[in-house]
């Protein structure tokens, strides 16, 4: 029998990344690896511990190893069907609330493009559902896989997203909402960082897109001016060398106070412009 101690340092990977992945296999919290390291672990108990160990080590990422990822202090369930959720992101969420807030609307709609995880949607809906009763959140994603997650995590937490199988707008019909929110695929198919990492692990469709990475991005914003009430407004977060391409897309397509703000660690990352065809043609 080997101590927890011995076990956590003979595993070749970071500490911290050792006690998540020995407190998953053990079924408790991370703080109790720390109390009991010099306890003995069982053969069984050891041997669930060094699978997960042996995997990380050939790349695959900590969420999908322990199928949970925190995002805007809620805990989601993830799997391989969907894109881990970044802490940058929780930047569209703190933008879309903004823009919520100045939308006087009794009942204020938004959307969230290709929503994955449901984390946008959900960490959304978590602050509307205290301060905004009367606002609904609808999810939409093209993937049946995704959308399951989605709706494990809206029920985990119990706020109402509406979820629907979509290709972007394709089945909205000619529904309009007061925000759309999206943080969709991005990356160039060409770029090295898709073979680095948690990215060789997730889903390309969440990843890639044409156009150098900036396909998904122009085809949501030319489409979201059909389904965004007059006044209402667009949010894309987009790569860290593409809040330029963005800016110029949303002002070439008429959107109005188009800007482009950074995340936390100083990066372009977010995009946002408001529909509003009468200043456009001004
Ligand atoms: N932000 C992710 C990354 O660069 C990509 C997510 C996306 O394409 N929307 O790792």
């Amino acid at each position: 029998m080997a101590s927890l101690a011995t076990i956590l340092r003979a595993g070749g990977l970071p500490l911290l990344e050792a006690r998540i992945l020995a407190a998953h296999a053990l079924q408790v919290p991370r703080v109790w690896t720390h109390a009991h390291e010099n306890d003995d672990i069982d053969a069984q108990q050891q041997a669930a511990i060094e699978l997960l160990f042996a995997r990380r080590r050939k790349g695959e990422p900590v969420a999908y190893l322990t199928g949970e990822r925190e995002f805007y202090g809620l805990s989601l369930q993830v799997t391989p069907a969907v894109l881990i959720p970044r802490p940058e992101t929780e930047l569209l969420v703190e933008l879309a609330l903004e823009r919520l807030g100045e939308i006087p609307s009794e009942h204020p709609c938004v959307l969230d493009l290709g929503t994955g995880s449901g984390a946008i949607a959900i960490a959304i809906a978590s602050v509307l559902a205290a301060n905004r009763p009367g606002a609904t959140v609808s999810a939409c994603d093209a993937s049946e896989a995704a959308l399951a997650v989605a709706r494990a995590n809206a029920a985990r937490h119990g706020v109402p997203v509406r979820l629907l199988c979509s290709d972007w707008f394709a089945a909205l019909g000619d529904e309009r909402f007061d925000v759309v929110v999206a943080n969709p695929p991005y990356i160039a198919g060409q770029d090295p960082h898709l073979e680095q990492g948690d990215l060789r692990f997730e889903p390309r469709s969440a990843l890639v897109a044409d156009e150098g990475g900036l396909g998904c991005l122009r085809a949501i914003a030319e489409t979201a001016r059909a389904h965004l009430q007059t006044g209402g407004w667009l949010l894309m977060e987009h790569g860290y060398d593409q809040g330029e391409p963005c800016v110029q897309l949303l002002e070439r397509l008429g959107y109005a106070q188009v800007s482009d703000r950074r995340d936390l660690s100083g990066n372009p990352r977010v995009v946002q412009g408001r529909f509003d065809p009468a200043a456009a043609r001004r």
